[in-house]
């Protein structure tokens, strides 16, 4: 199992990485631990017993206020639970987010709350693409934010269908991008000074994989599976089918856009 690390990126910030179940090549979810004495925690995704343990000993001597949710997925939410009841804290999340997961008790945060602890406010984006109900937490005053599933150090970002949206993937980089910050904070691997420039990248990049996307479509039908090759290069056999679910993000945004067409799960260039 990966060990738990520690690190503090900036003052009344905390960095707990767990072990979970998260999409290799990555295998750790940042825990990051806002505020000093009171403190929030975000996207505590371990659901295994002694990462848990570990968290809670990382905590100890503050007071948990409240524990924040990125968005639903299983390697962001998996710990919530047990760490709400043990510090007697509420969750709080997105609303869709709530519903993904059948969870009625939770404290709705929608665009622009703010959560405030310490001498710090935390103000919630509402970054939809990767999962409906995403946010990102952006202190404003010292241009830090965290960015759940938007980038990542460690691993790659999966857009999946039918919950992923490219188009709005994108506006929420380009959102990013433009808000000011200089140090993101993302669920997989070290905090990322620079956070404009990555931000940009990752955009450009998602970019050009459409670009490929497009040339590669033809007039003769083909699944997700064949056009792989043709955009992503040579890549080893067992991440085809990863990189088929990525391609459909880049399809069905070009089909949205009228250039793409699917019939039966295979794909043609629209006809002009
Ligand atoms: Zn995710």
């Amino acid at each position: 199992m990966a060990t738990v690390t520690i690190e503090r990126p900036a003052a009344r910030v905390l960095r707990v990485a767990l072990p979970s179940p998260t999409l290799p090549p990555a295998t750790t979810t940042n825990a990051w631990v806002l505020g000093e004495d009171d403190v929030l925690v975000v996207d505590p995704g371990s659901p295994w017993p002694e990462p848990q343990a570990a968290l809670l000993e990382a905590l100890a001597g503050r007071r948990v206020k409240g524990v924040v949710l990125t968005h639903h997925h299983v390697d962001h939410m998996s710990g919530a639970r047990a760490l709400a009841e043990a510090a007697g804290a509420p969750i709080l999340c997105h609303p869709l987010t709530a519903a993904a997961l059948g969870w009625a008790d939770t404290l709705p945060v929608v665009e622009g709350d703010r959560l405030e602890i310490g001498p710090d406010a935390w103000v919630a984006m509402h970054t939809p693409g990767h999962a409906r109900g995403h946010l990102c937490f952006h202190d404003e005053a010292r241009g830090v934010v965290v960015v759940g599933d938007m980038i990542a150090a460690e691993g790659t970002i999966i857009l999946a269908p039918p919950d992923a949206d490219l188009a709005a993937f994108l506006a929420g980089l380009r959102r990013l991008e433009g808000c000011g910050a200089t140090l993101a904070l993302p669920a997989h691997g070290p905090a990322l000074p620079e956070a404009a420039a990555i931000f940009r990248q990752n955009r450009l990049h998602r970019e050009a994989r459409t670009a490929a996307c497009r040339a590669a479509l033809g007039a003769e039908p083909q699944s997700a599976d064949e056009l792989v090759p043709a955009v992503y290069g040579p890549i080893p056999a067992e991440i085809v089918p990863l990189a088929a679910i990525q391609l459909c993000a880049h399809l069905e945004w070009l089909a949205q856009a009228g250039e793409a067409v699917e019939r039966g799960g295979r794909w043609t260039r629209a006809q002009a």
